[in-house]
């Protein structure tokens, strides 16, 4: 389906794509990995969160439900 595309592939699970997405009650943008839910956020500069951190910190449940997914990720994303 994405043959041929440049997309980013997740450095942490190396099987999902990372996806571009909005946490509905926040506004905040995160980039997440649609296989192992790595997430990074992106107004801060990329930094490295576990999606369930994030959410839990944000007072919000850790569910996709939650956030709306609007692009793919196109440039490399931080590997810690
Ligand atoms: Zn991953």
């Amino acid at each position: 389906m994405l043959m041929g595309r440049r997309v980013t592939l997740c450095p942490y699970c190396e099987q999902g794509f990372v996806l571009r997405a909005r946490i509905r009650a926040t506004g905040m943008d995160i980039a997440i990995c649609e296989e192992c839910d790595t997430c990074w956020e992106v107004e801060r500069g990329f930094r490295v969160v576990g999606f369930e951190d994030l959410m839990t910190r944000e007072g919000l449940m850790a569910l996709w439900s939650e956030i709306d997914v609007f692009a793919v990720q196109l440039s490399p994303v931080p590997y810690r």
